[in-house]
């Protein structure tokens, strides 16, 4: 398991496979499955990139 980068929530992988995206279990954000073995995750790309750098 890992942690939400956003809220730092533990998110498990459910069999979750690379570069599924999925929303965090406690706030929301859509997070991008970067590897399984050690599972990881980081913050999906947005399509509207209007939240700065
Ligand atoms: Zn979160």
């Amino acid at each position: 398991m890992t942690q939400c980068p956003e809220c730092e929530a533990i998110v498990e992988s459910h069999d979750m496979v690379l570069g599924e995206v999925f929303p965090c279990p406690d706030c929301g954000t859509e997070l991008e499955v970067l590897g399984t073995d050690p599972f990881a995750v980081q913050p999906a790309p947005k399509e509207a990139e209007d939240w700065g750098e």
